[in-house]
């Protein structure tokens, strides 16, 4: 038999940026180096306990073993519900309004399936994370690529789309704490993009998986906290962050209800729900104690500050984000993006992420995350200090 071809929808997708990294870290471990690993967002603080206790008791009772249909458990719905109503002072209908996910990236990757049709445009930020370009070429659109500068605080400028690309535009993704980049929006960016989204018939996912990985007194908003937002917009949560339960799965989306039923209607015909126990569990963190939040931020601006501070004493220049896990760096001069980050694992065994993973605006930055301890940046410190000498 023939080698069978990939499909022309796939064989269009770049390798996964964070497999590749991951490749190179498993081989240069493999060869006995000490890597100190700035690469991949998932936070090194275990889980609260008191919800992996929550998952043990539910994992006990058989009454969770079955399929999870429903759209997700109305228990768990009316707790993201509530939990919006306390944290942004929005109302959600946990009915219609709300739609638990297998993950923020899965809804992610999923929804323009609902909306999209062949060569119909979706507004992309560049750098992005991924899923925003490639579930658009999933579902046979065309990523319009909206450059995110440091110029302009990281933010898009939509008097750059052109003309033509507006009228094609169904969808406009959005990221706010952003990845790569750290930056943040300031009410006055939302309501530019809802005016702009609103003038142009394009509908608004708004990804806010860090919006509770903040520092210093910033706290970010949430787009459905405008007036009518919901007309308009989606928006996209995740537990994965907020409570370091990247390897759960779980997250939401809420906020407009054609939207939630469009995305519910792409799911039920590709999944079967979320492990009851695991919603179970998602309960447990958004209702149980939050201090875990506070405790985790107070770590990772503690990290931020000796990234900071460290990057300065070597006259590496970068902003102080007020929000996310990820500093985003210009890199040295004679490098790029690839070659930076390959010379910081060849020569300073450390892993960083090239900017260009992003998309092409991303050239010419690295970025770091802070989710290893405060003493581990320290060596990659020193080890920079070396490699620059
Ligand atoms: N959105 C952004 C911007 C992210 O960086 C990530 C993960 O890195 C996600 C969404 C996905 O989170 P999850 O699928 O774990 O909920």
């Amino acid at each position: 038999m023939r080698e069978m071809k990939y499909s022309d929808r796939l064989a269009k997708l770049p390798p996964y940026l964070f497999a590749e990294i991951d490749k190179a870290k498993r081989q240069a471990k493999a060869r006995g180096r000490d890597i100190v690993d700035l690469g991949i967002g998932d936070p090194d603080l275990p889980t609260p306990p008191h919800i992996v206790e929550a998952l043990y008791k539910a994992a006990l009772d058989v009454n969770n073993h079955h399929y999870a249909l429903d759209n997700g458990m109305p228990e768990f719905r009316r707790a993201i519900a509530k939990w919006y109503q306390r944290r942004f002072n929005v109302k959600l209908d946990p009915d219609t309004e709300v739609l638990p996910l297998i993950g923020s990236k899965e809804g992610i990757a999923h929804f323009p399936l609902a909306f999209v049709n062949t060569g119909d445009h979706v507004l992309v930020p560049d750098p992005c994370y991924p899923p925003y370009r490639n579930g658009t070429i999933f579902a046979g659109g065309v990523p319009y690529l909206m450059p995110l500068l440091a110029e302009n605080g990281f933010l898009p400028d939509f008097s750059r789309i052109e003309r033509n690309a507006l009228k094609k535009a169904k969808l406009m993704f959005i990221n706010y704490p952003n990845n790569p980049t750290g930056a943040v929006a300031d009410e006055g960016f939302y309501r530019r993009t809802l005016a702009f989204a609103r003038r142009n018939n394009i509908f608004i996912c708004s990804d806010a998986a860090y919006s509770e990985i903040c520092f210093d007194a910033y706290r970010p908003m949430s787009i459905l906290q405008l007036g009518g937002a919901k007309d308009a917009a989606i928006e996209f949560h995740s537990l994965s962050k907020t409570y370091n339960m990247t390897g759960w799965r779980i997250g939401w989306a809420c906020g407009n209800k054609r939207a939630i039923a469009g995305l519910a209607k792409v799911k039920s015909n590709i999944d079967s729900g979320i492990f009851q126990a695991i919603q179970l569990a998602g309960i447990a963190a958004l209702e149980g104690p939050q201090s875990c939040i506070k405790k985790a931020n107070g770590i990772y601006q503690d990290r931020r500050d000796a990234l900071v501070d460290g990057l300065d004493s070597l006259g590496w220049r970068v902003s102080v984000p007020k929000a996310t896990f990820y500093i985003w760096l210009r890199v040295m001069r004679g490098y790029n993006s690839a070659s930076m980050a390959k010379a910081l694992l060849e020569k300073a065994d450390i892993i960083a992420t090239p900017g260009s993973g992003f998309g092409k605006y991303g050239e010419g930055y690295i970025r770091m995350a802070l989710t290893v301890p405060k003493e581990r940046i320290k060596v990659a410190i020193q080890r920079m200090k070396k490699f620059l000498r």
